[in-house]
């Protein structure tokens, strides 16, 4: 098994290729352009291994993409390459409409041009995985899940340039008949999670006694999983998935911000006391605008279709979390020193 893993160089892509190169024994080329978000340090485990190559490459650059798959002639693509952070958007829209609009249509396009030279039984075989967010369906009130069939109500430009790519996905499966499949996850956390991004911050800020900023009064909900249980996830969907069809990743586990964080502060009160409790670090910022309220994922389907399941539940994946991030200063102190976190809101409010 071939597979062109985009975004490899990520948070949750380096996961995906950590999983394929040593659980599953793929050969995977990773492409990533090594944006602000993406490190080779997070694939360090895997610098020895034969079957991983890597490629430094924009997706919106279609004679490196189409070069990329004539000579390594897949048979499976993952793409994750993404800009991923909500704030960013909101300050920054332009990259979100290049890499998750314009850079999907590129890989589509190298993909269709690939995938039409091929026999017809290489063809049936290959697979395109879209992955997304489960931020594409908008904001849940107290009741209920986001399905499958949810329609798209995207309320950030993140959110809004994922719908537009998974739409372009969609759509290149219809009218094209590329084999393709589409999956929306929730929030990921779990190790190699760039600073930037909640559960991370919080960590991180407690570790060196500054103010733990949450939005708002911390009511918004997540449903949070651990981010080697959607690395498992998405091998399966490509591997089974139906062709044309969507897939939701959830973990089941939501959980209001306010509460993660205080989960955060007590783990580190116990596993890194300092003289009063890290809570006391906690403040409360300007909402951000256009904040969701709630997120949670029905992944019956996934659950039922394909026979997954997630290993971690928040409490045994939050610790595990903390923990890693309490022995791996190396991973993340350079990405936490040199990233450009003044220019947003959340992040100017700890320094
Ligand atoms: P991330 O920001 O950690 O990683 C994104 C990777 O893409 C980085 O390595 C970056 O260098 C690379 N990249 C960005 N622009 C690129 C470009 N133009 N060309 C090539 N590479 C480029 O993101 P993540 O959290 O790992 O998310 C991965 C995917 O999963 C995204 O598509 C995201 O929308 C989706 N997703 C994320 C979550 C989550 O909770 N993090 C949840 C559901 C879905």
């Amino acid at each position: 098994m071939r597979v062109i893993v985009t975004g490899g160089a990520g948070f949750i892509g380096s996961a995906v290729v950590r999983y394929l190169v040593l659980e599953k024994g793929y050969e995977v080329l990773t492409i990533d352009k090594l944006t602000y978000a993406g490190t080779l340090t997070s694939l360090d485990s895997i610098s020895n291994q034969a079957n991983h190559r890597f490629l430094q490459a924009d997706i919106c650059d279609r004679s490196a993409i189409q070069e990329a798959f004539d000579t390594f002639r897949p048979d499976r693509v993952m793409h994750l390459a993404a800009e991923s952070h909500v704030d960013r958007s909101i300050t920054g829209a332009a990259d979100f409409v290049q890499t998750n609009v314009i850079g999907t249509f590129t890989m589509l396009e190298a993909a269709r041009a690939y995938w039409n030279t091929q026999e017809a039984d290489a063809k049936d075989a290959f697979r395109f995985l879209h992955v997304s967010t489960d931020e594409v369906y908008g904001s849940l009130g107290d009741d209920g899940l986001f399905t499958e069939t949810t329609p798209y109500d995207p309320s950030s430009p993140y959110s809004a340039s994922k719908a537009s790519s998974d739409h372009l996905a969609k759509a290149w499966q219809r009218t094209y008949g590329l084999p393709i499949v589409v999956s929306n996850c929730s929030n990921n956390y779990g190790p190699y999670h760039f600073p930037e991004k909640l559960i991370p911050l919080i960590i991180l800020n407690a570790m060196h006694g500054k103010k733990l900023p949450v939005y708002g009064s911390g009511a918004n909900i997540r449903d949070w999983l651990y981010v080697e249980d959607h690395a498992r996830a998405l091998d399966l969907i490509a591997e089974r998935g139906q062709v044309g069809e969507t897939y939701n990743v959830g973990g089941r586990n939501e959980r209001r911000n306010i509460d993660v964080v205080h989960r955060v502060c007590e783990l580190m009160d116990t596993l890194r006391p300092q003289g009063a409790p890290h809570a006391k670090l906690i403040e409360h910022v300007t909402d951000r605008p256009g904040h969701d309220a709630r997120y949670a994922i029905d992944a019956t389907r996934l659950e039922t279709e394909l026979g997954w399941k997630a290993l971690e539940n928040f409490d045994t994946g939050i610790e595990k979390t903390v923990r890693w991030y309490l022995e791996n200063e190396w991973w993340w102190k350079p990405l936490r020193d040199g990233y450009d976190g003044g220019r947003l809101g959340l992040l100017q409010t700890q320094t």
